[in-house]
Parts: structure tokens; sequence; C-alpha cells
């Protein structure tokens, strides 16, 4: 059997050996932590150490850390008309929002704008501003706004704190979709103004089933919860909590703290490693231009279509992923290359290659040249990577 070779982090990341091993010792825990014994303690416990380690990541009090199972349903949470006491009536998501912000929430598709992108995949705050202002001039009521973070399939990075003065300004709120960047870049809520974030523990080295959303300020309140019933999540998520994928969670959250920054460079110089050797082909790289995640490269070369060439690095012992992880399986032109105005011929063909702390320089080496074997075998008229 071919050695496999995982690159595909964007899609989930590997479990870090301290999450594993705080998930493993949380499941000889028997209490519910909503029972008030030295069981339920004990369980309460562990949730509360990994609320504080999971706020401590990004600079958020853990009082203000509500668990879910995962950033699409804290996504979910985030964009309700209900946030706050003042219901909103209007959200803005930008262009290359991940599926679980596009979908709008609790608000009915007429009230869902998009806000546009630039061609390098970056947040047109121009227009952001204009339509705000334009708004203000109707008398119509500030908008909830969503903008990501960093893009999972191009890893282009948004100006979230400018974003966030111009929507303040205007009297609206920020919701950030920072799945692909805590755990990966620095990250720190006060600093960049959300008002409110959505993480995710699998995109980190947690487990997968469990995220969070994280408000800036306890001032803001989630007045109709998404899940209610027994109150716990001081009454914002009903439901017994998922012990230990929370404590995996927390674990997660520490070994990326203390290791961002040495992790950070050494992947940054990888991925530019890896775009040196695509640029020896007729590769183009989607966001080149603009602030990217240090682990993401999307791409793609003319006349190559990406389940080809999915199905051929896959063969070839290659995980990697086309546009969009969430949407792998299914392969469709990708909203966010459409939204930056890349034809559909190209962007059909874009493969998205994400890595992490323990890709290895050689992986990146055998990529290139099964990569370089593809265009080959395409220049030639073959559809295979050579054996
Ligand atoms: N937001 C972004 C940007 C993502 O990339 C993903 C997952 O791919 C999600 C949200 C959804 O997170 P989860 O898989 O935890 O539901």
């Amino acid at each position: 059997m071919t050695e496999r070779i995982y690159l595909d982090w964007n899609a989930t990341a590997p479990l870090r050996p301290e999450a594993r091993a705080a998930m493993i010792a949380a499941l000889d825990e028997v209490g519910n932590p909503s029972s008030v014994h030295r069981e339920g303690r004990a369980a309460r416990h562990l949730i509360e150490k990994a609320r504080e380690r999971v706020a401590a990541l990004v600079g958020a009090e853990p009082r203000n850390v509500v668990f879910t199972s995962g950033g699409t349903e804290a996504n979910m949470m985030a964009l309700t008309p209900a946030l706050e006491t003042n219901r909103f009536d209007r959200l803005m998501v930008s262009s290359v929002e991940h599926a679980s912000v596009r979908a709008g929430g609790g608000f009915p598709t007429h009230q869902v704008e998009a806000i546009p992108v630039t061609a390098d995949g970056v947040v047109d705050l121009g227009a952001l501003e204009r339509r705000l202002n334009e708004l203000q001039r109707q008398g119509l009521r500030p908008p909830l706004v969503s903008i990501m973070a960093a893009n999972n399939e191009t890893g282009v990075i948004q100006p979230i704190k400018a974003a966030a003065a111009i929507v303040h300004a205007a009297g609206g709120l920020l919701h950030v979709d920072a799945v692909q960047v805590v755990g990966r870049i620095p990250f720190d809520i006060n600093g960049s103004g959300a008002d409110l974030i959505t993480i995710s523990a699998h995109k980190l080295g947690g487990p997968q089933g469990v995220g969070a959303l994280i408000r800036r300020s306890a001032a803001l309140h989630f007045v109709e919860p998404l899940l209610r019933g027994g109150g716990q999540e001081r009454g914002a998520r009903a439901g017994t909590e998922n012990v230990a994928g929370i404590a995996g969670f927390g674990a997660a959250a520490v070994s990326a703290m203390v290791n961002m920054t040495a992790d950070g460079e050494r992947i940054r110089a990888m991925r530019d490693r890896l775009e040196a050797g695509l640029a020896n082909g007729p590769t183009v790289v989607f966001g080149q231009n603009a602030e990217r995640l240090p682990n993401t490269s999307l791409f793609a070369a003319h006349g190559l279509r990406a389940e080809i060439a999915l199905i051929n690095l896959d063969l070839g012992g290659f995980a990697v992923s086309s546009g969009s992880a969430c949407s792998s399986g299914k392969v469709t032109a990708s909203h966010v290359l459409a939204a930056m105005g890349v034809p559909d011929k190209l962007s059909s063909g874009a493969i998205r290659l994400s890595i992490g702390p323990s890709t290895g320089e050689s992986e990146i080496n055998l990529f290139l040249e099964a990569w370089m074997k593809l265009l080959a075998g395409l220049s030639k008229g073959k559809r295979g990577l050579a054996a």
C-alpha cells in the first residue's frame, strides 16, 4: 500500500497528542457536569479548565466562551435576527464565506446581502462602507455583518479590524468566522474588534464535533438560543456538554498557542517552497497577492480538471482537496473563486493544499513531483499519473 501524505489540514487537522490524551482521560470521568456530586464536579472542572484555555487562545474572558458542536453551529447561533435585544432585519456576509455563514443562519433569504471581494479575494471595504452609508441615509436599521478572518479555500486573510471600525461606525455588529485562523496565527478578539467569533476544535488539532462561539463583551446577550432546555452554557446552549471533546479542545488550544510561532514560520517556508516549485509549470496560484494563511495554497493548471487531479493524486497517496473542503466529494465550481472573478474553466481545476505542523519537507517535494508528472501527462493527452 502506498504511504499516505496528508495535505488537507484546512478540511481537518490531525488530532494533537495532547488532545488525544486529554480526551482519553476525560472519557474515564463518569459525571454529568451539571450534577452537584463529586463526579459531576470533576466533569465540570474539565469543562471550565478547557473554557479558560480556549479563551486564552483568543484573549477572551472564559465566561464569554459558549461551547457548541462545531463551527457550523457557532455560525448558526451567531447569525440570528435576535442577537441582542434590538432585532436585526438585515445580514451582510462577504461573498467568500463558508457555506455555514452563507446559509444566513436564522435570517430569511431576502434579508441576506453579499459584500463583494476584490480579484485577490479581499473584502471590498469601500463597497461595505458605501452600502452601510446608504442604509443610514434611507433611515434603515444597521445590519449584522459576518466576515471571515481567513478563507478556507484560498487562505486569504481579511482586514477584520478595519471592517469592524466601519461596521461599528454605522451602528452594526460584526461576527467573524475565525475557524481557519485561530490556532494557526495569532488572533486576539479584543484587538480584532469583532463582537463575536466562531472557532472550531478540529481545525487546530482538537476533535471533530466541538467548537465555540465567543463574545468580546459579556454585554452582548444570546437572547434566543438555538437549543433550549436544561440551561447549560449559562442558558446559551442547552444539552449535556461533550466533556471529552471539550477537554480535547482545551488541550489542543494550549498546544497550538505554545507552538504557533515556531510552527507558523516552518509552515510558511514550506508553503512558499511549494509555490516556488509550482511556478516552474503553467500553474496559477489564487490570492497570491493578498496576505494569506501561512499553510494554504489554492492553485490550478489550465486544462486539468480538479476531479481528475484529485483521483490521480489520491491513488498516488496524496490527500488534497478541490476548492472547499466541506464540499469535497462533490466537485462544484468554487463560489470563492467565482466571487474573485476567476472563470469557471480555470476554477474547476482548483486544488487546495493545506499543511500543518507535522508536514515534512519531503512530502512537499513528493507532491511537486506528482504534480509535475500530472501536468506532463496532461500535455501528452494522458490522464493518469505515471506509475
Ligand atoms: N467555517 C469555516 C471557514 C470552515 O472552514 C469550516 C469547516 O470547514 C466551518 C466554518 C465549519 O466548521 P465545523 O466543521 O466545525 O462545523
